[in-house]
C-alpha cells in the first residue's frame, strides 16, 4: 500500500486570499484521504510563497520522500506544490525516479505517464507555451497510442487506466454495473434523473463520491467508448479495448437521450450563461444564477457565491447582476483579442515565415535525402563485390551493418524534421486567429461564447466585490499588456512600440 504525505501550503501574499486556509485544505485533504482509501502516514503544511525556491518544510517533505518514508503526495492543487521551475522540476524528477508514485489531487486528475507528467509541469507554470521538446514528445506519444487504439486520456467509467502497460482495462468493481446502467437507459423508458439515482444506488459515483452530475451522465452515455471505438479532437478512431455494449445498444441509447428532451446541462446554460463560470474570491466555493421574478414580470437575474463551505463563514453579499457580470465578461474578452486589421497584418508575417521555413527545411531534407541516396548505392554495390566473390561473408556483413545503421540514422532524423514541421507556427497562427475570434465574440456580446473562450484560456476565474478576475495563459496574457491606444487604432507609434518590443520578439525566440 502506497504511503502519503499531506501537503498543504498558503502564502500570506495578497493574491492568494482566494485560495482556502490551510486548515480547510487539511480538512478537505483528509476527506479525500479517506474516500479514496489514502494511507496518510504525516501532514506537511507551511505559509509560504512557492514562486522562490527554497521553502525548509517543502524540501523537509521531499528529503524524506527520496529516503522512501513515502511515495506519494496528496495536494489541494499542484500549484500548492509548486510554482517555480526548480521546485517544479524537482517533483517531477522524483516521478521520473520513481520515488514519488503517485500524486493526488482533488481539483486535478494525474497519472505517471508523459501526458500526466507533461500536464502537471503545465501546471507548475514552467511550460513553454509554443516550443517545448517535451510537448513534441507527448505529442508522439499521443500518436503512438493512436495508432495503437488507444484512448490517451483518463479511462472512463466501468474501466480503468492499467498503469503498467498503459491500456484501458475493464474495472472489476463498475463494469458490469455501468454494463446494466447502459442497457436500462437503452429501454428508452427512464429519464436522467433516474438514472442517476439507479447509479447511486448501486454505487456508481463521481469522485468526490457523490451522485454524477447530469452534465457528467449525459457525456457518459454519449461516450463512443462503450461500444469499443474512441474520439480524440473530434475524429472517431477504432480503440482496441473492450467495448462494453454493442454499437446497436450505443445507438439507441443516443435515441433515448433525444427523447428525453434537450439535457439539462444546455437548457441550464441558456438560461444562465455564467453558470459554474467563476468561483467566489473569498471563499473559493462555486458561483452560482438565481432568478427574480417581480410581480410586473420585469426579469431579474444575479450571480452569487454558494456559500457552500463548512470552515469558512464567507462575507460575500453582493448580488451582481447578470448584465453587468456580461459586461465585465466583454470587456475583459475584448482585453485579450485582437481587432480584424491585426490578425491580417500579423498572418501575413506568419506566412511569410512560413515560406522562409520552407525553404530552409526544404534544403535540409534535401541534403538527407542525399546522402540516404548515397548510402543506398553504396549498399548496391556492396552487394555486387559479395555476389562477385570479391569479398568475403564476413567482411560483407560488417561492412553492411554499418551501413544500415547509418541509413537507419539519416532516416530517423529525416521523419523527426518532417514531423516537427511549422508546428510552432501553426500554434502561433491559431492563437492569432482564437484572439481575433474573441474580438468578434465580445462585439457581438455572444455571451456563451464569450464564457467558453475564456475557459479555455484563462484559468482562475474568481469573483470578488462583484469583480470579476481572470488569470491568463501566457500568450493572452502578452495581448493584455496592450497599451489601450494601440489596441483601438492598430497602427501607429503605440502599436508599432508594442509589437516591435513584445510581438516580434516572442515570434523571434520560437524560430
Ligand atoms: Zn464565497
Amino acid at each position: 500500500m502506497l504511503k502519503y504525505f499531506i501537503y498543504c501550503r498558503k502564502s500570506s501574499e495578497e493574491e492568494e486570499r482566494q485560495i482556502l486556509s490551510i486548515e480547510a485544505q487539511l480538512q478537505e485533504l483528509r476527506d479525500y484521504a479517506k474516500q479514496n482509501s489514502l494511507f496518510v502516514i504525516k501532514e506537511f503544511s507551511e505559509s509560504k510563497t512557492a514562486k522562490e525556491p527554497g521553502r525548509p518544510i517543502f524540501n523537509q517533505m521531499l528529503s524524506e520522500m527520496e529516503e522512501g518514508k513515502a511515495t506519494g503526495i496528496l495536494a489541494w492543487n499542484p500549484d500548492r506544490l509548486a510554482r517555480n521551475s526548480i521546485d517544479g522540476g524537482k517533483v517531477i524528477y522524483l516521478v521520473d525516479m520513481g520515488k514519488i508514485q503517485s500524486l493526488k489531487f482533488p481539483t486535478f486528475w494525474f497519472d505517471t505517464t508523459p501526458q500526466g507528467k507533461f500536464m502537471l509541469s503545465v501546471a507548475f507554470g514552467q511550460a513553454k507555451y509554443y516550443t517545448d521538446n517535451l510537448r513534441e514528445n507527448i505529442l508522439r506519444g499521443i500518436r503512438q497510442k493512436l495508432r495503437r487504439g488507444e484512448l490517451p486520456a483518463k479511462a472512463p467509467l466501468g474501466y480503468y487506466n492499467e498503469p503498467r502497460l498503459r491500456t484501458i482495462e475493464p474495472d472489476k468493481a463498475t463494469f458490469k454495473k455501468m454494463k446494466k446502467c447502459l442497457e436500462l437507459f437503452a429501454e428508452g423508458n427512464h429519464t436522467l434523473t433516474k438514472i442517476r439515482d439507479e447509479m447511486f444506488s448501486m454505487g456508481l459515483v463521481s469522485k468526490t463520491g457523490k451522485p454524477i452530475h447530469l452534465s457528467s451522465l449525459q457525456f457518459l452515455l454519449t461516450n463512443p467508448f462503450y461500444y469499443g471505438m474512441f474520439k480524440y479532437r473530434g475524429e472517431l478512431q477504432q480503440g482496441s479495448h473492450k467495448p462494453m455494449v454493442s454499437k446497436k445498444l450505443f445507438d439507441k441509447i443516443q435515441l433515448a437521450i433525444h427523447d428525453n428532451g434537450k439535457p439539462r446541462k444546455i437548457s441550464q446554460q441558456k438560461v444562465f450563461p455564467f453558470v459554474n463560470f467563476a468561483q467566489c474570491g473569498e471563499c473559493g466555493y462555486q458561483i452560482t444564477a438565481e432568478q427574480h421574478i417581480k410581480k410586473s414580470g420585469l426579469v431579474f437575474r444575479y450571480y452569487r457565491c454558494t456559500k457552500k463551505s463548512k470552515t469558512h463563514k464567507c462575507g460575500q453579499h453582493d448580488f451582481l447582476r447578470e448584465e453587468k457580470l456580461a459586461e465585465q465578461v466583454q470587456n475583459i474578452c475584448q482585453n485579450v483579442s485582437i481587432p480584424d486589421e491585426w490578425r491580417d497584418k500579423f498572418l501575413a508575417k506568419i506566412s511569410q515565415w512560413e515560406q522562409e521555413q520552407n525553404d530552409t527545411s526544404g534544403i535540409f531534407a534535401q541534403n538527407l535525402k542525399d546522402k540516404i541516396k548515397v548510402i543506398k548505392e553504396k549498399t548496391n554495390r556492396l552487394i555486387d563485390l559479395h555476389l562477385d566473390g570479391e569479398i568475403e561473408l564476413d567482411e560483407f556483413k560488417q561492412k553492411k551493418n554499418i551501413l544500415v545503421e547509418q541509413k537507419a540514422d539519416l532516416e530517423n532524423k529525416l521523419n523527426d524534421f518532417e514531423r516537427k514541421g511549422n508546428h510552432w507556427l501553426e500554434l502561433m497562427k491559431n492563437w492569432i486567429i482564437d484572439a481575433n475570434q474573441a474580438h468578434n465574440l465580445a462585439n457581438t456580446k455572444n455571451s456563451p461564447g464569450m464564457r467558453n473562450f475564456l475557459k479555455t484560456v484563462g484559468s482562475n476565474r474568481i469573483l470578488l466585490n462583484g469583480k470579476l478576475q481572470i488569470s491568463f495563459a501566457k500568450q493572452y496574457e502578452l495581448l493584455l499588456n496592450i497599451p489601450p491606444k494601440a489596441r483601438t487604432t492598430g497602427e501607429g507609434e503605440a502599436f508599432n512600440t508594442w509589437r516591435n518590443s513584445v510581438w516580434w520578439p516572442l515570434l523571434d525566440s520560437n524560430q
